[in-house]
């Protein structure tokens, strides 16, 4: 033993959809990363979005994940812990590390947003304005205060290496939606820090958030995970397989009589041809 203690990594999959290859590969790196050294791989039901989450769902995610040959401990889901994001997100505002923003998605369109890596980049207009109490809020991080309290920060990505924490192609990102107590951001944070999550392994289209959780770490207090940003599997024609509806569910496979360990076999042999 060199003193590392075994890593605990998760599948965090949000029960809006059926699985597809994409997430069979997320979920198979996580298991193979923790199980390489005797970690532990836990599986987190992301149903914040409470509309949108089906408990049906969740059972289909589990029998996929046992078709595929994994083994898991299963945390309890983001619905059961709406308290600690509502708790966070008290002591940031206290702090005036967040503040209200009652815009539109048109409102900021034409605000004249730039784009950014994920969406438009919000332009600050609710940041100097005292909101309309009459109109639901979302709150977002402003940023540069919590850069101005957090001074430079670094993460550590298992494939790419150090990474210099940057906001700019994020900007003020909403922390607790209108709609709910929380954002995937702020819950996914708490989250991985409640569960013990010390190495953070999601597909590389994520890897701009991590820059997110890395902030809120700080602010909060947290404790710091290594990441791993895995490469995505992509179709023939460049897309990528997570986001592709088309292509048959998990489920439809396993319910077609497919033999789902051959499966990871192949997803491991194709993950390791795209550099792990
Ligand atoms: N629920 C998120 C998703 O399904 C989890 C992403 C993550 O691993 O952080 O995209
Ligand atoms: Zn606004």
């Amino acid at each position: 033993m060199n003193g590392v203690p075994p890593p605990v990594t998760r599948f965090a999959p949000s029960p809006n959809g059926r699985l597809h290859l994409g997430h069979a590969l997320s979920a198979i790196v996580a298991h193979d990363l923790a199980r390489a050294s005797g970690g532990r791989f836990l599986l987190r039901i992301e149903d914040i979005d409470g509309p949108r989450s089906r408990a049906e769902l969740a059972e289909e995610f589990r029998r996929d994940l046992a078709w595929l040959g994994l083994t898991w401990e299963e945390v309890p889901a983001q619905s059961t812990r709406l308290s600690s994001y509502a708790a966070a997100a008290e002591a940031l505002r206290a702090r005036g590390l967040i503040y209200p923003c009652t815009c539109t998605r048109k409102e900021i369109e034409d605000a004249g947003a730039r784009p950014g890596l994920e969406g438009l980049i919000y332009p600050g207009t609710c940041k100097h304005r005292a909101p309309d109490p009459a109109r639901p809020a979302a709150w977002r991080l402003d940023a540069a205060k919590a850069l101005a309290e957090t001074g430079p920060l670094t993460w550590e990505d298992a494939l790419a290496g150090p990474q210099q924490v940057d906001l700019s192609g994020l900007g003020d990102v909403v922390l607790v939606r209108k709609d709910l107590p929380a954002s995937y951001h702020l819950a996914v944070t708490l989250d991985d820090a409640a569960d013990g999550v010390t190495l953070v392994t999601r597909g590389a289209d994520l890897c701009a958030a991590s820059h997110v959780h890395r902030t809120l770490q700080a602010l909060l207090g947290l404790p710091v995970p290594r990441w791993h940003h895995h490469p995505l599997l992509m179709g023939a024609d460049g897309e990528k397989l997570a986001k592709r509806r088309r292509s048959p569910a998990l489920a439809e496979r396993r319910e077609a009589g497919e033999d789902g360990q051959m499966l990871a076999a192949q997803l491991r042999v194709q993950h390791l041809a795209l550099g792990t």
